[in-house]
């Protein structure tokens, strides 16, 4: 581990001025008794190949790359993780004696806040419906298809990105693009909503309720969205007696991966957490 005096890590992004990720990594810096540093810097696309030749200087431990820089972030770095490789995006990097190393702590962000919500282990082949077909669904059909042994059903609202998503995933499993009155909602276990609908918009909603009201009562809805708190989708859900969350469990999760992943030390999700519920409340 480089000179504890001297850790840095970093948040690439885009813009980057309201993100909640300082306040996490700073209060998982304290938590571990590290003395540690972390900057969310506004990088436009065209920098940021500058911006991830700086992570190789002595004592940067690494960054987080937000949008738009996941996908771009893929042909800088001197090795990917398998995860990584098949989302085709990159949410942290890790720097190790000049060699950077690309990962995706996403996707087992949304593993572990989906078993956090009480998702059981599911049937073999249960179907997993994922509203969106950008990043954060690439990274949803990794978990249903690889963590989940699902059958993936990709919802968007452009079906031809869906197509897309699904034509990279075949290789996982069992996996389609659908449109919304196709999709067989009587035997959905969980609904990811990884698409941006809702966000910022307590109106907004990827789904028809009449969709909402066909899946039944036990399953989970996942809402990657955690800006408002309870989206409209949650609040249809929870209206029909399903179990309904928002993203930010995920958001503290990708967060701990990232910062395990640094430093090695494996700080409490509820340290993130925290740090989240003052930066929404403030
Ligand atoms: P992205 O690559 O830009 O993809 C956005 C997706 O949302 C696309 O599928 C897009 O459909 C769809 N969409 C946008 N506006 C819509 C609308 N009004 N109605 C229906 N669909 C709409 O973004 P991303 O990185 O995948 O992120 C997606 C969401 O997940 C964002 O809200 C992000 O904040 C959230 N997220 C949360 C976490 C977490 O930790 N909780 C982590 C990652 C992402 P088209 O293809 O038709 O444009």
């Amino acid at each position: 581990m480089p000179d504890p005096l001297s850790l840095r890590a970093f948040l690439f992004a885009d813009p980057a001025a309201h993100s909640l990720s300082p306040r996490m990594h700073r209060a998982a810096f304290a938590y571990a008794g590290l003395s540690g540093s972390y900057e969310a810097r506004r990088v436009p696309a065209d920098e940021l190949p500058d911006a991830v030749a700086g992570l190789r200087a002595a004592g940067v431990l690494g960054a987080n790359l937000s949008l738009p820089h996941k996908e771009a972030a893929l042909g800088l770095l001197d090795s990917l993780s398998d995860a990584a490789r098949a989302i085709g995006a990159v949410n942290t990097v890790t720097h190790r004696d000049g060699s950077l190393r690309g990962e995706n702590t996403d996707a087992p962000g949304l593993l572990a806040a989906l078993r956090d919500a009480g998702l059981p282990d599911l049937p073999l082949g249960s179907d997993v419906v994922i509203l969106g077909a950008g990043g954060a669904a690439r990274a949803a059909a990794f978990v249903a298809l690889r963590d989940l042994r699902g059958r993936a059903w990709i919802v968007n609202r452009t079906l031809e990105r869906a197509q897309a998503l699904a034509a990279d995933f075949a290789g996982w499993g069992e996996v389609q693009a659908a449109s919304a009155p196709d999709v067989p909602w009587s035997s959905a276990a969980l609904v990811v909503n990884a698409s941006s609908a809702g966000l910022n918009h307590p109106e907004g909603t990827p789904l028809d309720a009449a969709f909402l009201a066909r899946v039944p009562v036990g399953a989970l809805v996942y809402d990657m969205v955690y800006k408002p708190a309870e989206t409209r989708l949650m609040r249809e859900a929870s209206a029909l007696g399903l179990s309904a969350h928002n993203g930010l469990g995920m958001l503290a999760h990708q967060a701990r991966l990232a910062f395990r992943e640094w430093t090695g030390v494996d700080v409490p999700a509820g340290v993130f957490r925290d740090a989240l519920a003052d930066g929404l409340v403030s």
